[in-house]
């Protein structure tokens, strides 16, 4: 089995467990193939989270701070990459893009360079709409929604456009949580259709009840438009667990715009946990299966393999072998 996104305790603040704990649990349960991604430093004091500045008179420590635990966590992870294990898991080095504005979409663009030797990939993630963090907590969320004026086709826009400047730059070979903003999106939320005005209106529609990407024509271009860029430079989209063990029903992304990539990308999709403790190794990865062969019917998924040499290959798996795969099955603990 596969997972192309993971996080640890040690080198970001909202990690649960040690990086070797994670690894180890990834090797229990023979893995095949285990991406380690740990966050990019963020450079604005803007934005850290609140458990980043405990102590506000000392923020450009916490940046300081933000550094070296990166650079720790590369030498970490490479001896993880380099050293043998019982299950044969290989361990992938890469990292896991802050797309909070171009500043930062820059600076990973940088980071990556400088570090090419060991960081082998990365995968492109938005996390901030109009520098407020959308998938921190309900607060935050509601937040970001005040600062699109109160519109939710606003906030998708700005989602998708910040997402694109990522892409466009980066060309990131995984792309994170396509559509991470569905979150804290309260279902009992009422729109205007024709403006997406949040709105209390007899005539407003519940996002529960629509698929919110066909709503706006500008969200559902501005979504092809960023598949098909995926597909240009040849990037692969993880269907990502966490959303289903933070309750979600659906993986990121949702079944409306899996629909749309398999039209305009292709099956180009991976399998990630994005785990941050030993508990999140693998998680849910059930309901993600009857996702992918039951409500997709995807006919292939994908995985990165490092070569001897140290190159990177995409890899493809029909969906009988995925199937048929002894993960399926196997300790469930
Ligand atoms: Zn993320
Ligand atoms: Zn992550």
């Amino acid at each position: 089995m596969h997972s192309h996104h993971s996080h640890s305790g040690d080198y970001v603040a909202h990690g649960v467990d040690p990086l070797e704990d994670v690894v180890a649990r990834a090797i229990e349960r023979k893995f095949h193939t285990y991406c380690l991604t740990e966050h990019m430093p963020r450079i604005n004091m803007k934005f850290l989270y609140p458990e980043e500045r405990e102590d506000t008179a000392q923020q450009e420590t916490a940046i300081q701070r933000l550094q070296e635990n990166f650079l720790n966590f590369l030498r970490h992870a490479k001896t993880i990459q380099d050293r043998p294990n019982a299950s044969n898991t290989k361990f992938i080095v890469g990292i896991e893009i802050e797309g909070c504005d171009i500043e930062h979409i820059s600076y990973g663009k940088e980071l990556i360079s400088k570090h090419s030797d060991v960081i082998k990939f990365c995968v492109g993630s938005v996390h901030h709409i109009r520098d407020i963090p959308i998938d921190f907590d309900q607060q935050g969320w509601n937040q970001a929604l005040m600062a699109c004026n109160n519109n939710l086709q606003t906030l998708l826009l700005s989602y998708f456009n910040l997402q694109y400047k990522m892409l466009t730059v980066l060309k990131p070979l995984v792309v994170g949580h396509f559509d991470l903003y569905k979150l804290y999106l309260p279902p009992t939320l009422k729109v205007n259709l024709d403006t997406g005005d949040v709105s209390d209106e007899p005539t407003a529609i519940s996002v529960s009840e629509v698929q919110l990407i066909h709503l706006w024509d500008s969200v559902h271009q501005a979504v092809i438009r960023n598949l098909q860029f995926i597909k240009s430079y040849g990037g692969l989209i993880e269907i990502n667990t966490s959303a289903l063990r933070k309750k979600q029903s659906e993986p990121y992304p949702g079944k409306d715009i899996c629909q749309l990539a398999k039209v305009h990308c292709g099956d180009r999709f991976v399998l990630s946990d994005d785990a941050h403790a030993v508990t999140q190794v693998g998680v849910c990865y059930e309901q993600a299966l009857k996702y992918i062969t039951q409500t997709l019917q995807l006919t292939q998924m994908h995985y990165l393999e490092l070569t001897t040499q140290g190159d990177l290959l995409i890899k493809t798996l029909p969906i009988e072998q995925f199937k048929s795969n002894e993960f399926w099955g196997s300790d469930r603990s």
